[in-house]
Formats: structure tokens, C-alpha cells, sequence
């Protein structure tokens, strides 16, 4: 037996913002990051459309990147004195993460995050209020996931909370939002949403409900990604549309190891944090290599090469041919090959050597190992790190 949860309701396409003028309740409070969604009217909008449909508003501003502890307890402690019915997240990944988060804490004061980091474990929610997200950036589609990351700054821990109940009620998937992406945010959400789509396709959880969605995605990502990066506005709401499908299939197959990579390798050197999707666009072609030695795994790599119009005549030719064209996205959307070459290179040699089996040792044991083709030990982690560290190639 599988599950497979999605929003209730998804309203999509230009001018798709305005369908909060028809949402049923008494208050809403509006969970919001830094500052971009306010600075071009895209806040004042919400609010306008919430008041018209009766709805009294609060604002819960400037919840950080990588949101903390300390934000969601803030945001819960004032869900709980407003008392609202809806919880409106508008924005990149982080509000609405971090809106997930509250939304637990204001139902369920007296739970932990030690309790909600046990994966599908969750209290049932929507006894005090539903959940209605608006994304802003074309990458995370947390919009549509069972997915939220909330990290504990003075712990120096994540944690990752996976539940259905928090899959949100309503998605508003509006590509004006993410008209305002700078190019660089454009490249590394859209190569993350790739990922999340080829991931999710040869997971070992995939199924029939989660295939088509995955390979669609992954067809118009290849389609408009360079195009949307280059400021096609067509593409990119084309973007905002693919993205959100690779979530629906992500959230319900699951991930691989390029994800375990991409979040133990993300924070832990002193240069400075690699960026999740940019981590992700880097190790992907050499993780496709490492799975496609369980020929399970290679035969659907090849039906996601076919299927984009790549050529081979054997299955190792069609892999071979997504990774070269992998490869070529990076290089047109100026993505560097390896975590050498990172930002200059601001990822130090020695260091990442020091830290070589640590960090190996945690990528093994991250929640997106499980679902991943091909089982992976410590020493075979190390051996792919070091491939995407130089830029190697894998052959093990
Ligand atoms: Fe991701």
C-alpha cells in the first residue's frame, strides 16, 4: 500500500493571486520572508484580496532564509493570540516552511521539534486553521510537498519534517511571483527542480501516479530552464508550472542521494554554505553514473533520455547522453562542474578532506538515502564526494 497526497485545490496561471478574494474564513495571518514580495506589491495585493473576501489579516514578516527555531515559536506564539483560520505563506522556500512549522506549534503548543522530526508522525492538523501557499522562486515547490526544513542555529541541527499533514490545502501557483527572480536564483531553483524530478523518477518509491508527473516536469525544465535563466518570460512561467509538477512527484516518491549530498555537504565548511540547488546541478551527473550500475536504475535514466529527444542505441549510451546533457545545462547556466571550482573556489581543499568521512558518514544516514536506487556504504560516499569535489569521474 502507497499513499499519494496532493493540495486539495492548485489554481495556476497569470493573475492566479487573485483567487484569495475567494477563500471562505473569519482571519488569516500572512507568513512572509525578507522583504522582495512587499517591495513589489505582491503583499499589498494579498492583503487587498483578503479583505475583500471578509477576512481579517495579520502579518507575520521577515521570517530569514534557512528559517530558525526561534521564528517558528514566534510566529506560533502569535497564531496562538490572533487565532486565525487560514495561514497564508507567500514566498521562497523559507516562509512557508516556516509557516509549516507554526502551523503545528499553534494547534499543538506542548509539541517538540524532537516529536516532529520523526518522519510521518505528525498530530493531525487542521483543527484550528488549513494552509494556503504561494511561491515565489520556481525550485523547492514546497507549495505541494509533505516537506519542511527548520534549522536550530544553536544546536547546529536541521530539522527535517516530512508529513501528509503538512501538504498545504490550497497552492497558488502564479508565474507573475516569479517574474522577479534574479538570474542566478533562476539557474540554481530550476536545476534543484530537475533534480526533485529525476530523483524522484528512479527512486526506488516512484509509481504510476508519481512517473508521469516526474518526466514531465523534466521535459519542460530541459525545454525552458536556459530560456527562463536568459529572461524569457514565457519559459519562466512555463518554470513556475514544471517545478511544481516535479514536487508533486517528489513529495510522494521521494528523493535520492544527490539530496543526502546536498544537505550534509551544504553548511559544513568554513568558506561558506554551497547553495542547495547549485550543490544539487554539481553532483547529479555523477550520481546518475553511480545508480546506473544497477540496470534498473540505467533503464530509466535511458527512458528519461529518450523521452527529451536524447540519442543511443543501448541503455549505457542513453545514460551517458543524459549526463552529457546535464552537463551542457550547467555549463549554459554558468554552474561550475565540481565544489573545486565553487565561487572561486572558497571551498578549501584541506578542509574538505579533514572532513571527508564525517561528512560522508552523515550523507549515508540522511533521510533521502533510503529511497535512492543503488545502496551507497560510507567508503563508496567518500569515493563519490571526491568525484564531485574534482570533478572526477565516477567508475565504481
Ligand atoms: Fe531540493
Amino acid at each position: 500500500m502507497a499513499r499519494f497526497t496532493l493540495p486539495r485545490d492548485l489554481y495556476h496561471g497569470k493573475g492566479a493571486l487573485e483567487e484569495l478574494k475567494n477563500l471562505k474564513g473569519n482571519k488569516a495571518i500572512v507568513v512572509v520572508g525578507g522583504g522582495s514580495m512587499k517591495r513589489f506589491g505582491f503583499l499589498d495585493r494579498v492583503e487587498a484580496y483578503l479583505k475583500e473576501a471578509g477576512i481579517e489579516v495579520k502579518l507575520f514578516e521577515g521570517v530569514e532564509p534557512d528559517p530558525s527555531v526561534e521564528t517558528v515559536l514566534k510566529g506560533a506564539q502569535m497564531m496562538r493570540e490572533f487565532e486565525p483560520d487560514w495561514i497564508v505563506a507567500i514566498g521562497g522556500g523559507s516562509p512557508i516552511d516556516a509557516a509549516k512549522a507554526m502551523w503545528a506549534f499553534y494547534e499543538y503548543p506542548d509539541v517538540t521539534f524532537e516529536d516532529l522530526c520523526i518522519p510521518f508522525n505528525f498530530p493531525s492538523l487542521r483543527l484550528k486553521a488549513k494552509f494556503c501557499a504561494i511561491p515565489s522562486t520556481s525550485g523547492t515547490a514546497t507549495e505541494v510537498t509533505a516537506f519542511s526544513v527548520i534549522t536550530d542555529y544553536q544546536k547546529g541541527i536541521k530539522y527535517p519534517l516530512a508529513d501528509f499533514n503538512i501538504t498545504p490545502d490550497v497552492a497558488i501557483v502564479d508565474p507573475d511571483l516569479a517574474e522577479t527572480m534574479p538570474q542566478q536564483l533562476t539557474a540554481y531553483t530550476g536545476m534543484d527542480a530537475l533534480t526533485h524530478a529525476v530523483e524522484a523518477y528512479v527512486s526506488t518509491l516512484h509509481c504510476d501516479y508519481t512517473d508521469p508527473l516526474a518526466l514531465h516536469a523534466i521535459k519542460m525544465i530541459h525545454n525552458d530552464l536556459i530560456k527562463s535563466y536568459h529572461g524569457d518570460l514565457e519559459a519562466r512561467a512555463r518554470m513556475h508550472n514544471a517545478q511544481c509538477l516535479a514536487g508533486m512527484a517528489f513529495s510522494n516518491a521521494l528523493l535520492g542521494i544527490v539530496h543526502s549530498m546536498a544537505h550534509k555537504t551544504g553548511a559544513a565548511y568554513s568558506g561558506g554554505h554551497i547553495v542547495h540547488g547549485c550543490a544539487n546541478a554539481m553532483y547529479l551527473p555523477k550520481v546518475i553514473k553511480f545508480n546506473a550500475k544497477v540496470s534498473e536504475a540505467a533503464t530509466r535514466y535511458a527512458e528519461i533520455a529518450r523521452f527529451i529527444g536524447l540519442e543511443g542505441n543501448t541503455d549505457e549510451e542513453l545514460v551517458d547522453a543524459l549526463i552529457a546533457e546535464i552537463r551542457s545545462m550547467n555549463e549554459k547556466l554558468s554552474i561550475p562542474t565540481c565544489i573545486k571550482e565553487y565561487e572561486g573556489g572558497i571551498i578549501d581543499e584541506a578542509e574538505f578532506n579533514d572532513k571527508l568521512a564525517s561528512v560522508a558518514e552523515l550523507a549515508v544516514g540522511d533521510a533521502c538515502t533510503g529511497s535512492n536506487p543503488r545502496p551507497i556504504t560510507p567508503a563508496e560516499m567518500e569515493k563519490l564526494l571526491i568525484c564531485c569535489y574534482y570533478d572526477k569521474e565516477v567508475d565504481f
